[in-house]
Formats: C-alpha cells, structure tokens, sequence
C-alpha cells in the first residue's frame, strides 16, 4: 500500500427527507442568535419563508447571489449584514448562493450553514472562487468551509431532470478525479467509489421518474460523497480543463462538466489502473469513460461542447490555456492529445483513445 496522508474534516451533516424541520436546532447548536439568510434571487420567496422556522433568530434575506461570487455583490451583503447585526449566515440555494456563504465568512468569521439545492458540493468544501474585475481568483483555507450542512431531499424535489443530469455529473467528475488524485487516500477513495455507485444508478432514475424520492435521496447522498471528495483531495486534467473552458468560453459550469468528463477520463485511463478497475466494477464490466458518455446520452443532456457555445476555434486557445498553467495530472500532458480530446468534447464524439 502506498503511504497517505487523510485529513479528516470538522463538518457537522444532516441528512434526510424533511431535516429543514431541524433548522432552529442547528442555529441553536452554534449559538446563532439573528442568521442571515442568503439566496439567489429567484429563490427568495424560499429564503423569507426560513423566518417561520428561525422566528426570532432570523434577521433578514439577502436575495443577491450569483455565479461566481463577485467582489462587488459580496461587499453589498457584507454591508447588509452589518445592517441587519447579523451573527450567522444561512446559505440556501447551489453553489452560487453558496459561494457567498463562504465569501462572507471568511471576511467576517460568521458561523455558516449551508443548505444545498444542487448537487455541485461546494459545502463540502474549504474553497472558494470569487471575481473582481473579470478575474476569477480561487483559494482555499478552513475558515472558508461551513460548519453545518443540512441536506433536505424535498429541497432538491424542484431540480428538473436536465438539472439533476449536468448537475449530477459535475459531482461526479469531483469523484471520479479523487479516484486518481496525487493526494488520494484509501478512505477517500472509499467514499469516491460509493459516490459514483450511488450517483450512476440514481442520476438515470431521477431523470425517468423525477417524483421518485427515494432515487432523490440516492442522488442527495451521492452528491454529499462527490463534495467530500473535492473538499479533501486535489485535482486534475478534468478540472483544468473545464476552469479555462468556462473562463475563457463564459461556458455554463454544470454542463461543460457533464461533457468534459468522460474524456478526461479516457485521456487518463491508462495512467490509473487502481480508478478504472473500481470504476469498472461499479459499470458492471463496461469500460467507464464510455460508461459515463453513454450515460450524457440516455438522460439526454448535450453531448457537445459546440451545443454549449464553444466556438470551433477557440479550441487552440483552449490548449494554450491548459499548458499556461497546468494542474498535476497523472499523464503528462500531450499537446497533440489534449487537443485531440477538447476536438472530441466539442463534436460531442464518444471518447476516442
Ligand atoms: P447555481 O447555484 O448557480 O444554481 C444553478 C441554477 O439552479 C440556478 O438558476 C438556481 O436558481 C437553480 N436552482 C438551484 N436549486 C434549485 C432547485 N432545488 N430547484 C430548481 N432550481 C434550482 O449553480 P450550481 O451548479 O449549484 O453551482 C455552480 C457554482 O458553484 C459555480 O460558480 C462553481 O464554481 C461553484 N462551485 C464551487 C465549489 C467550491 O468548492 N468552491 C464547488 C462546486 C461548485
């Protein structure tokens, strides 16, 4: 067995069908006495109706989070924040409304709780990507982390399937690259290995049956694993890739995941026998970049990064990114390989070799 380092992480989770209900108890436990209650601003009929369950604790909605956490949005909830006196934040929504959570907390030391309504995992994780002036800067300490994650399924009812699907294999790219991460570990790998399980038989299921809570739930879990994994190991190729085509392409987060995926794996797969025999095993024998392309297709979400808004050529500008300023990636990076695979990813091709 190789050597390891696991780090285990001081995150309380609540997890079910129906936890909102737990709220009170959970602000009581880290003594927030007025939360501030986050959400994007579509969502924020459900962030004021928190004030029935928080009564006298809550101190008001900030109704402004948006993708990619910008400097500018985080001042104005900072300055309510101090208007309101709050003492807590409540982060209620995806990764957006999450982000703010941790951009808030880590400004002020406030206490946050995170209550996810997607699957991307950022409450499970100590980083955190803001923008100032077009730049995205990303960083990562453990202040940054919330201190209570509350998973409600019945919250998660309302993800429509094309959701649930790109949403679904965002969370599974975090698993899928702990399997081979440079700092894996066997615990990790662990919980990479039943997120993925969890994730392939639920995703299918939720998008055939949307109303199937118990399927829900399945998806909710493994969603809650994939988060672990990305908030206690590295990264790769995967997530290289992606950064840059969503930086540089302003491509949607979830999907370029979702299509990316199966060919960072395949660029991958020989370096990393220990992932592709666990991740083989969970295919029932299949190979599992094809698996997982295979699986894009039967829950119908765009196989191409062209359907996405990727130009054709920006495709060498998205090769150049990728050497600018590379992430540790268990193969070395090929620049005629690399643009092979972003070509494949762009037709929405099955993953070539
Ligand atoms: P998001 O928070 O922007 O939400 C996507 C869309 O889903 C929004 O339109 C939102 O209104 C809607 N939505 C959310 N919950 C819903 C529900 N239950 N029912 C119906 N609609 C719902 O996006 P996301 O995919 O959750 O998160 C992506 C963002 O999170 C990106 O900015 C990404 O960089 C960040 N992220 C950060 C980390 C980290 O560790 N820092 C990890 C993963 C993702």
């Amino acid at each position: 067995m190789d050597p390891f380092v696991y780090r285990s992480q001081a995150v309380r989770v609540v997890f079910g069908d129906g936890t909102l209900d737990r709220l009170g108890e959970e602000v009581d436990l880290l003594s927030i006495r007025r939360a501030l209650v986050l959400t994007t601003a579509g969502h924020e009929a459900q962030g004021r109706a928190l004030a029935d369950r928080l009564k006298d604790r809550f101190a008001g909605v900030f109704p402004g989070a948006v993708m990619h956490t910008p400097l500018a949005v985080t001042e104005q909830a900072l300055r309510f924040a101090s208007e309101v006196k709050a003492d807590g934040v409540i982060a209620l929504g995806g990764g957006s409304t999450i982000g703010l959570g941790k951009a808030i907390g880590v400004r002020t030391g406030l206490p946050q709780i995170a209550i996810p309504t997607t699957y991307a995992g950022s409450e499970m994780t100590p980083i955190l990507g803001e923008t100032a002036d077009g730049v995205k800067t990303t960083r990562s300490d453990p202040a940054i982390a919330p201190k209570t994650v509350i998973y409600d399924v019945a919250l998660t009812l309302s993800l429509p399937p094309r959701l649930v699907a790109v949403s679904g294999l965002n969370a599974m790219a975090h698993a899928v690259e702990a399997l081979y991460a440079r700092d894996r570990n066997p615990v990790i790998s662990l919980m990479a290995e039943e997120a993925i399980r969890a994730m392939a038989t639920a995703l299918p299921a939720v998008v055939s049956g949307p109303s199937d809570r118990e399927a829900r739930a399945n998806a909710l879990y493994g969603a809650w694993l994939c988060g672990l994994c990305l908030g206690s190991v590295g990264v790769a190729l995967h997530h290289k890739l992606c950064h840059v085509l969503g930086g540089a392409f302003n491509l949607p987060h979830a999907e370029t995941h979702a299509i990316v995926l199966p060919h960072a794996l395949r660029y991958n797969a020989g370096a990393v026998p220990d992932a592709i025999n666990r991740m083989t095993r969970i295919f029932a024998g299949r190979d599992p970049a094809d698996s997982l392309y295979d699986l894009g297709r039967q829950m119908q979400i765009p196989a191409s990064l062209r359907e996405i808004g990727m130009p054709q050529d920006g495709i060498a500008r998205a090769v150049d990114l990728t050497f600018a300023n590379p992430y540790w990636n268990p193969r070395p990076l090929e620049r005629g390989a690399i643009e092979a695979l972003i070509a494949h990813a762009w037709a929405g091709e099955p993953p070539g070799n």
